[in-house]
């Protein structure tokens, strides 16, 4: 198919350049458009961005002159890597001038018509941007990047055996705090027992994203979910150790089998971002870590380890996944495929 033309709002920030870095020989989408703030606008992108991905700035992309974010970009899509002090009326005033927003940031995520999409675990929310109000435009968003890492492996056990309690616990990476980050002072030699606003985003996030959509509507999960949140001296991957109460009986065999079995939307249409497997399960005791398996199938994939049982819930175990590309550019790169190959963008 002809490719569709794509901007990036927010596109020197840290999830801007991965999108940049992702996109680059992307089969269904070609980037037309750069935006940032008044800082960067009227620059090259190689003069504005501080580039620190671990490939060069892609050639056609570097001398594209960034805008501010005003909706006249000539493309269809618009990826949000923006800000959350502006995300939110941005994104609105874009999808009102008839783009597909996809979004990043938090702003939009609980607008009562707004997917919060996971494609392999709730593309049936897609039918929500029907009840929008911007005319042609719409706005999806995808989680934050630990729920992401989170709802993936609790989707397969909760339509099995139904899930009533989840305690976790992460240790996350510094990229997710964007650049530069936290100072190297505060996490040399040490762990941040605190990170702005992320327990409650992945005590909520989760009962809509496993909510049920009905007639225009999304019925939140009914779990309890208690989370804990440090930021530790790892570059990149979300680690989460997970307790789970679950509503019936089930084997250890049963959740590695249903976690093994797993697939959704993405598999069945072989978007070309899709992981083969959204979960691999590691027998062995010391995984998955970080620097090991981060980027399992593109990035996209969640690696799962040490199940086992609790003493106080049912099962624990441990979760990893890779925040900038499955929990961020490469998650709204998977839903923006979605959209494509339902005919709803182009
Ligand atoms: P970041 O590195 O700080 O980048 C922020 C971007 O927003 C930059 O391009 C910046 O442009 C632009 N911006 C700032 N103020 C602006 C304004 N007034 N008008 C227009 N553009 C403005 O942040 P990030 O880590 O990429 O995160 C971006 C968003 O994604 C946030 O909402 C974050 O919560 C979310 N998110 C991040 C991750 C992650 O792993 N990092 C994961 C999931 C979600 P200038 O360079 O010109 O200032």
């Amino acid at each position: 198919m002809e490719k569709i033309k794509v901007g990036i709002l927010g596109a020197t920030g840290s999830v801007g350049q991965k999108f940049i870095q992702l996109l680059s020989e992307h089969p269904y989408f070609e980037i037309t458009s750069l935006a940032a703030s008044e800082r960067s606008a009227g620059k090259t992108y190689k003069d504005a961005v501080n580039w620190f991905m671990q490939t060069p700035i892609p050639e056609k992309i570097s001398n594209i002159i960034v805008s501010t974010c005003v909706p006249n970009m000539d493309c269809k899509i618009v990826f949000s890597g923006l800000d959350a002090g502006v995300a939110g009326e941005i994104e609105e005033d874009f999808a009102k001038a008839g783009y597909a927003v996809i979004s990043n940031s938090k702003n939009h995520r609980f607008d009562p018509d707004v997917p919060l999409m996971i494609p392999e675990v709730n593309s049936e929310h897609l039918e929500l941007i029907k009840e929008q109000k911007y005319g042609k435009g719409f706005i999806i968003t995808n989680p934050n990047c630990s729920t992401i890492g989170l709802s993936i492996p609790l989707k397969p056990i909760d339509d099995l055996f139904g899930i009533e309690t989840v305690s976790v616990v992460t240790m996350q990476a510094l990229s997710g705090a964007g650049y530069p980050g936290v100072s190297s002072l505060d996490i040399i030699d040490n762990v941040v027992p605190f990170i702005g606003g992320e327990e409650i985003k992945m005590e909520t996030e989760p009962l809509k994203i496993l909510g049920k959509y009905n007639n225009g509507k999304i019925e939140e999960a009914k779990i309890n979910i208690s989370a804990q949140c440090n930021r530790v001296a790892v570059i990149d991957g979300h680690l989460e150790c997970v307790s789970v109460k679950l509503k019936k009986e089930a084997t250890e065999d049963q959740i590695i089998e249903c976690w093994k079995n797993f697939s959704g939307e993405p598999q069945k249409l072989n978007l070309p971002t899709a992981p083969k497997f959204p979960i691999h399960y590691f027998e062995q005791d010391n995984l998955p870590q970080p620097k090991l398996q981060r980027n399992i199938d593109k990035g996209m994939a969640v690696s799962i380890g040490r199940l086992r049982k609790c003493s106080i819930l049912d099962y624990k175990f441990v979760i990893l996944s890779h925040n900038t590309i499955r929990g961020a550019a490469g998650a709204a790169i998977l839903n923006a495929e979605l959209l494509a190959q339902k005919g709803l963008v182009g």
